[in-house]
């Protein structure tokens, strides 16, 4: 008889916690949006997350969101969105690049510092990683996590996004080897377009309106999400969605196989990866929800 282990979907590994809703306990302001539960996610097997490319997405339930902003941390925005998710007591993840940790790091601390998750987007976010070379995409992933654990003072999360959401069948594969959870995503807010924040709350509430529920991407480098987000965390709370703070169950370890710092040092690290070519993804990334 099949174990009911082994039966279960992807989305059944991640175990829920629930937490007292924290909205009441928000610091001067008792309507806040608040947190209201945390969801752990166990990234052993490699889970891929968001409807958007993947079959499956986070364990959520109706009205369920969860926040996650990329590309920084910047200088000046990042701590603008902390300050409007302050405001709001909620959690977000941020899927932070190397070279912007490098020269921001009081901004990824103080991402850590509220609570935050913070996951890896590459090292320096080339445009598409399945159209570089093995090693070269690989030191990607893995200098940027390397470099992002070592600037913040808390083991970040083994949460992957790809940069322009361009993934490969096989950098999907080495993620699930390392244990990488991989982050598309179920709703764009489109920030990346140039919009308004008017425009940004408008097209992302009408977007989660439609779903009902799920993982929705921003910016942090961007001014004018920023600007939406308060406004956006307001017709949240309006709308009765509720915010999911997701965790992970074991933290970043970093890898010990190989100098992934320097390229021409990464041939003999890829004869252990787990595939043999590289080529175009299995998934077509819609041109209109590609950051
Ligand atoms: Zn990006």
């Amino acid at each position: 008889m099949r174990s009911l282990v082994a039966s279960l979907p992807v989305c059944a590994l991640i175990l829920a916690s629930a937490t007292p809703a924290s909205a009441s306990d928000c610091p001067n302001n008792p309507n806040a949006l608040g947190v209201s539960r945390v969801l752990e996610i166990d990234t052993s097997a490699g889970p891929r997350f968001g409807t958007l490319q993947y079959k499956q997405t986070l364990d959520l339930g109706p009205k369920e969101v969860v926040l996650t902003f990329d590309d920084g941390p910047h200088y000046q925005n990042t701590k603008r969105v902390l300050a409007a998710l302050s405001r709001e007591c909620v959690k977000a993840t941020f899927f932070t690049v190397g070279t912007m940790v490098q020269n921001n790091s009081e901004a990824l601390q103080a991402i850590a510092d509220e609570g935050h998750t913070i996951g890896a987007h590459s090292w320096s976010h080339p445009r598409n990683l399945a159209r570089m070379s093995a090693a070269r995409s690989v030191t990607q992933i893995e200098r940027g996590f390397r470099a992002i654990d070592a600037a913040v003072d808390i083991k970040i999360a083994p949460f992957f996004r790809f940069p322009g959401l361009n993934d490969s069948n096989a950098l999907n594969a080495y993620a699930a080897k390392r244990g990488y959870a991989v982050f598309s995503t179920d709703i764009s807010s489109d920030d990346w377009l140039g919009i308004g924040p008017r425009a940004i709350v408008r097209r992302t509430m009408a977007r989660l309106h439609r779903k009902q529920r799920g993982i929705i991407l921003f910016h942090d480098t961007k001014g004018t999400t920023a600007a939406a987000l308060p406004a956006l965390l307001r017709a949240l709370k309006r709308g009765g969605y509720k915010i999911v703070h997701i965790v992970p169950k074991n933290s970043y370890v970093e890898v010990k196989a190989a100098n992934t710092d320097n390229e021409p040092g990464e041939e003999s690290a890829i004869a252990a990866l787990p595939f043999s070519a590289k080529g175009p993804g299995n998934t077509k990334v819609p041109a209109s929800a590609s950051p």
